[in-house]
């Protein structure tokens, strides 16, 4: 497993800082977002270090298909309303000009009744 000494979501996932856990196993970490925008909202983190989508590979298929397959069952475990009228918004920054502030792959999962502080 990579890590990057300075990064604050592997400090996260080893339990350097605190969070709130949402979910946990031997290769994806999931927590509540410190400043929400929405009454659910959590990220999904691979444990290993990979700083953006642009770093993706095929290596990383079943990775990134896990986390995708994931974030529905989570969504509804935090409190997301089933879909059609409830649902969920997955939102992957990427790099300075895709709005990414913490350089460490991460997929933002929100959800719950409108308005919300973004969108
Ligand atoms: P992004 O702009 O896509 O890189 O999003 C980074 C997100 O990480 C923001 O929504 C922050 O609120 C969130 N964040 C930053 N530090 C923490 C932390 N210590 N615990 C939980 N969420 C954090
Ligand atoms: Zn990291």
């Amino acid at each position: 497993m990579t890590h990057a000494a300075s990064c604050i979501f592997c400090k996260i996932v080893a339990g350097d800082i605190p969070s709130r856990k949402v979910y946990e196993d031997d290769d994806i970490f999931a927590f509540h977002d410190i400043h929400p925008w929405a009454p659910v909202h959590f990220l999904l983190v691979p444990k290993a270090h990979i700083p953006s989508m642009a770093q993706v590979g095929a290596e990383h298929e079943a990775l990134m298909g896990r986390m995708l397959t994931l974030a529905p069952r989570l969504a509804l475990q935090e409190g997301c309303n089933p879909y059609p009228q409830g649902g969920f918004r997955i939102l992957c920054n990427t790099g300075v000009e895709g709005g990414q502030e913490v350089q460490h792959l991460h997929l933002h999962v929100m959800g719950g009744p409108r308005p919300w502080l973004k969108g």
